[in-house]
């Protein structure tokens, strides 16, 4: 049987509040094996909740208990997924201003060494990565 499968129909299975809960459990493992001894049994009690939540038969009671977790779930989700977005926008791309109009410009990050035109004051100037520094600097 897999994991969380419902296997009569009857009982709640897994959810996302028993998926978080267990995620939650492993964390606490992980805490108490470095750090506080009593943590792992706390993870053993919620382990035991996600088990008691599975069987359950009550699923209305079980499916308002998830979609208020998932209220507070959704925004943090959101907010973790825009954090990881924008970093790794950060890292394919340089970000700088033009030096006349203070433009806010950007390019790629694998590009070395790279002529750039302001799209807004047409000013071209020359961007070199630090990595394209120090090959040039070798070469000589
Ligand atoms: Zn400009």
């Amino acid at each position: 049987m897999k994991w969380g499968q419902n296997f009569d129909g009857q009982r709640s299975g897994m959810d996302h509040l028993g998926i978080f809960i267990g995620i939650c459990a492993v964390f606490f493992w992980v805490l108490g094996a470095y750090l506080w001894q009593p943590l792992i049994w706390a993870g053993w009690v919620l382990i035991m909740l996600t088990y008691v939540r599975s069987f359950s038969k009550n699923k209305l009671r079980r499916h308002q208990e998830n979609i208020r977790f998932l209220k507070y779930w959704y925004p943090v989700q959101s907010n973790l997924t825009n954090r990881f977005r924008k970093y790794r926008a950060k890292r394919e791309h340089r970000h700088f201003k033009c030096k006349e109009c203070r433009q806010k410009l950007r390019v790629p990050r694998k590009l070395r060494r790279v002529q750039v035109t302001c799209p807004k004051c047409r000013e071209t100037f020359v961007k070199e990565s630090l990595q394209g520094k120090i090959l040039r600097m070798m070469k000589r």
